[in-house]
This record gives structure tokens, C-alpha cells and sequence, in this order.
């Protein structure tokens, strides 16, 4: 059974000229932007590498479903499988939670404190937002093997599931932002893409071999490959919390580890939830996707969704100057220490070249 096109059962953008005067210009870098993350058949994931790419993308140019051999339901009726509670995630969902709610106080300290902000940091922001966000999901920088081997050691940390799984999802967010083939569909409720999606077995998402097609990239990488099986994740965490433990008692364990995972996991999914429900849009896309300057703060610059999902490929999210965006200071800084390069901003002007072309 094929894929259907994600765009054909979209509306149209509701916004006029007047509060958006970029609309034109923007939605072609929308709509090629989304053509771009949908995976070719055998090859490895690639985003369009520069706007040249961008702008000579014809719009109508047809999207090719990333394996034909995979097994799922059609899009009409992704939205009516009947979804059975996963009790394995709930079970720890439900205890982190706990633990995180009912031991914070007891064991509080200004050091455990500290080290929850330094262990968010490292990896809310590099693990998830610059690691398995604009790095490993949409290509928007380069560094090397090395670097993005201890990014993605971050990224693992963050337990927000394997490195190729979440990058799998989160290519299929945008391939179908707001329908059915959003694995956390807005239009299901704010519980629903907050966390709600993550309780439930669904076939249609997490089929091994759609995954597969969604991070091939990240697969054919031995390293990445190995870093993205659950058992080198709990480990990961486990050796960590032992670490905490070791070192700073049961308050760096608490703080460290579950204080850090349940408020790093709401922050997380904020920018599924609210940021597509609430705030404003500069860029008129096919999708809810908006600029919420709470999230952004909480996201290490997550928040400015609209951007984001207008250019996906922009490693730089916050468009406007006041639109803070720490991650990509963070790429700022990786690449002055020449460790990261091919930095990607969509607020650049489009070389002459590209003028000359157009
Ligand atoms: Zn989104
Ligand atoms: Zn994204």
C-alpha cells in the first residue's frame, strides 16, 4: 500500500497579504521546505541544502512515498484505529512523575538544583533542540562523526526515545503537520500532542519498517545505529543516575534525574502542543504552527514554530531579532570553535546566483 500525498488533504492558508506581506515568497519556501523531508525510496535522508535548491524546486513536483512495501492503514482512517495503552511508557511516565513530584522537596539543594539546570542544558538543548532536532532530523548544520557522536550521547540522555525513532516521528510531523499523519495531530486535542500519543500503540507510526524508511540516514550510521536501541538508552540513563547518586546523594539523583527528565519532557512536548495552538504566524503555512514566545523560552528557542516549520532546513529558528534563540547561538558557538560548519539560516538573502536564476 502506498503513501498518499500528506499536502493533498490540506487547506488552504487562511491569512491575507496585509498581515503577512512575505506570503508568496514564503509559502513556495514552505511547501518545498516539506517536500524535502519527505525520505526518497533508497537513498539517505537529504534536506534541500541551500535556498539555490529551494527556489528551483518545482511546486508540483510529485512526492514519492518513502517504501511501497509498508504495511499501514490509509490516511483516512489513521485517525479511527482504535489505540491500546501502551502500559510499558505510561508505567514510567506515571513514575518519573511521581518520583519527580513527591521527592523534590524532601531533597532539595542549591547544588541539586544546579546540577538539574547544567544536565537540562546539556540535554534539552544540545541533546534534543540542536542534537536530535536540527541536527540529526533536518540536516540544518554539519559537524563531525565525532561531535555528532557526543551530541547524540545527549540526545539519548534526554530519554525521550531512540536517537532513529524520534527523528522518524518527528520527519512524519512534518510530512503531515495537523492531519492524520502527524503522529501527535494537534487537531486530536491538547492532550493528545502534548503527551497523550505517547501513551497509546499505533500501528501506523511506529511500524518498524516506516520507522526504518524515516531515518534511514541515521541507521546506516553503525554508531548512531547502536546509539538508537533501547537497551543502550536505559543503560545510558542508568549509568547516569548511578553517577548522580554516587556523587551527590539522593538530591542529585532526584534533581538530576527525575525532576530534570519530567520538566525537560513537558517542555518538550509544549512545542507539540501549544506552539500549535497558540501564538502568532509570520510565515502563512499549511499548518497550525505558530511563534509562542513561552515556549521558545522554555526550548532553548523551540518555541518560534511557525519559523520553523516555514524553514525547516534553517538551523536558525528565531527569525526576528527579539526572537530568542539559544540553540542556534549554541551552532554560533560550535561553529567559532570550528567545530561545526554548512550553517543554514533562512534569514540570509539567497545568493546572486540564485537571483540570476530566477
Ligand atoms: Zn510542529
Ligand atoms: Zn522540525
Amino acid at each position: 500500500m502506498s503513501f498518499s500525498h500528506p499536502q493533498a488533504s490540506r487547506k488552504q492558508p487562511t491569512h491575507n497579504s496585509k498581515t503577512l506581506p512575505e506570503i508568496d515568497n514564503h509559502t513556495k519556501h514552505s511547501q518545498a521546505g516539506l517536500l524535502s523531508l519527505i525520505p526518497p525510496h533508497s537513498e539517505p535522508y537529504k534536506h534541500s541544502d541551500t535556498h539555490q535548491n529551494i527556489h528551483l524546486k518545482p511546486l508540483s513536483t510529485p512526492i514519492t512515498s518513502p517504501n511501497t512495501s509498508i504495511h499501514t492503514h490509509p490516511p483516512h482512517l489513521a485517525h479511527s484505529i482504535p489505540c491500546k495503552l501502551n502500559w510499558g511508557v505510561t508505567l514510567m511516565m506515571t513514575a518519573i512523575h511521581l518520583i519527580a513530584f513527591l521527592f523534590a522537596y524532601t531533597y532539595w539543594s542549591w547544588s541539586a538544583v544546579g546540577v538539574c539546570m547544567v544536565l537540562s542544558f546539556l540535554t534539552g538543548c544540545i541533546g534534543v533542540s540542536m542534537g536530535m532536532h536540527r541536527l540529526f532530523s533536518h540536516r540544518t548544520f554539519k559537524v563531525s562523526k565525532q561531535i555528532s557522536y557526543i551530541i547524540g550521547l545527549f540526545s539519548t540522555l534526554a530519554f525521550q526515545g531512540p536517537i532513529a525513532e524520534w527523528v522518524a516521528r518527528h520527519r512524519m510531523h512534518h510530512a503531515g503537520s495537523d492531519t492524520h499523519e502527524d503522529p501527535h495531530n494537534v487537531k486530536r486535542g491538547f492532550f493528545y500532542a502534548h503527551m497523550g500519543w505517547l501513551l497509546y500503540h499505533n500501528d501506523h507510526f511506529n511500524h518498524p519498517n516506516k520507522i526504518k524508511a524515516y531515518s534511514r540516514d541515521i541507521l546506516q550510521d553503525p554508531v548512531l545505529k547502536f546509539m538508537s536501541t533501547r537497551i543502550f538508552m536505559i543503560t545510558a540513563q542508568c549509568v547516569l543516575a548511578l553517577l548522580l547518586w554516587l556523587i551527590g546523594g539522593m538530591p542529585w539523583l532526584v534533581w538530576g534525574t527525575f525532576v530534570r527528565l519530567a520538566i525537560n519532557y513537558h517542555s518538550t512536548w509544549l512545542v507539540n502542543s501549544a506552539a500549535h495552538l497558540w501564538g502568532y504566524k509570520t510565515y502563512p503555512t499549511n499548518d497550525e504552527a505558530r511563534n509562542n514566545w513561552w515556549v521558545a523560552l522554555l526550548t532553548w528557542g523551540e518555541g518560534w514554530h511557525n519559523n520553523h516549520h516555514a524553514h525547516a532546513s534553517s538551523a536558525r529558528i528565531g527569525h526576528k531579532r527579539w526572537e530568542i534563540d539559544i540553540t542556534h547561538w549554541m551552532i554560533l558557538l560550535l561553529a567559532k570553535l570550528g567545530l561545526a560548519s554548512d550553517i543554514k539560516d533562512a534569514t540570509q538573502k539567497p545568493k546572486k546566483k540564485t537571483a540570476k536564476i530566477n
